[in-house]
């Protein structure tokens, strides 16, 4: 029945209480939607052909806001888990101000413990929906520029020497590539790069070196082939031992697992050079700010990532970049099944949408 249909019905029906719901029109749904990736994905976690995430939609006053939340398998989260969360925080979604985004959030932060993915869909929802009610796009409500938007990498999953060359040229619209590492391959992966482009490097270990000693020696060789930092190096608990790498290497040291939330973040200075933020790790947008803040207020180097995820996600971590310095905003770009149109690559940089909330398009 669509709405129209249904205050008729509702004004037909002598029934009390019926036509409170019409005049409200608050629903909210969850589906987990599989997106599928155009080459398997291979880093030093996983290796696969599809991802699952959770997508929710938000609506009220005939605005609808699109939220995404990709659950992490590092963090022991999956697609039905954070549907879950979503639904256990149904009545407060329903009953809430959404005007009152931040006192929902932080209510939501409090009653569910971990869930991360699930609380970024709720936060990007309401997000998009409040910036659809107040007639601005979100980089507007968070006082940024579109134009200082940086550009993104475009990412290089682990693969043979021959893919990596056929993906190397297939990403010849990107100024900078970012290059997963961290198995045995390391070597031939970056000379398989490196025969087909001179582009700046970006390079991400995913952990997967497991001493100081190693970490120190493969960064080094890096360095040579024009690689411009380096991300997590060694298993996120080993941050004094990363110190121990950052005082013998030249090229910056990025955060990415062994920072999660803003707790993390004091205790990383001095270990590394900057943090990526991940709204899928923080639990939204809100949250991914204030890291970014908080990392910005302690001298560090600030990044925003992303797992693999539709345009809906992407585009929301797209409207908090012109905060960073780096952006690797690619994992709607990798997908075969994108439900959304939204934020745009050209030549390497990011292009938000000028609609209000996200502005997002059906694909
Ligand atoms: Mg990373």
């Amino acid at each position: 029945m669509n709405r129209r249909s249904f205050v008729k019905a509702a004004a037909a029906a002598p029934v009390a209480g019926l036509a409170a719901p019409a005049a409200t029109g608050t629903t909210l749904t969850t589906k987990i939607v599989r997106l599928n990736l155009q080459h398997t994905w291979t880093t030093t976690m996983s290796s696969s052909q599809y991802r699952d995430t959770l997508h929710v939609a938000y609506v009220r006053d005939g605005i609808t806001g699109h939220g995404e939340g990709a659950p992490i398998v590092r963090y022991h989260e999956d697609a039905e888990g954070a549907q879950k969360a979503v639904e256990s925080v149904r009545g407060l979604l329903l009953s809430g101000d959404p005007m009152q985004f931040a006192k929902i959030m932080s209510q939501i932060f409090k009653q569910v413990p971990g869930e991360w993915a699930g609380k970024a869909a709720i936060d990007i929802a309401l997000m998009d929906w409040v910036g659809q009610k107040l007639g601005i796009p979100l980089y507007s409500y968070f006082g940024l520029d579109p134009a200082d938007t940086p550009l993104t990498t475009f990412s290089i999953g682990i693969d043979t020497p021959e893919i990596t060359r056929q993906k190397t040229r297939e990403a010849a619209d990107y100024p900078v590539l970012k290059v997963k590492v961290g198995l045995a391959t390391d070597e031939p992966t970056i000379e398989a790069v490196r025969s087909v482009t001179d582009k700046p490097l970006r390079v991400d270990a995913n952990e997967g070196w497991k001493s100081k000693e190693e970490a120190v020696s493969k960064i080094n060789w890096l360095e040579k082939h024009g690689v411009q930092f380096i991300e997590q190096p060694l298993p996120a608990e080993m941050i004094e031992e990363t110190r121990w790498v950052r005082s013998r290497v030249h090229i910056p040291i990025i955060a990415d697992e062994a920072c999660q939330h803003a707790s993390d973040i004091p205790k990383l200075k001095d270990a590394f050079d900057g943090v990526n933020v991940k709204l899928d790790k923080s639990g939204g947008m809100l949250e991914a700010y204030r890291m970014i803040q908080i990392a910005k207020s302690l001298g560090m180097k600030t990044m925003l990532g992303c797992m693999i995820s539709s345009s809906a996600t992407v585009t929301a971590a797209a409207h908090l970049s012109p905060l960073v310095d780096y952006a690797d905003l690619d994992g709607n770009l990798l997908i075969a099944n994108d439900p959304f149109h939204g934020v745009k690559v050209e030549k390497g940089k990011l292009v938000l949408p000028k609609g209000p909330g996200l502005g997002l398009t059906p694909a």
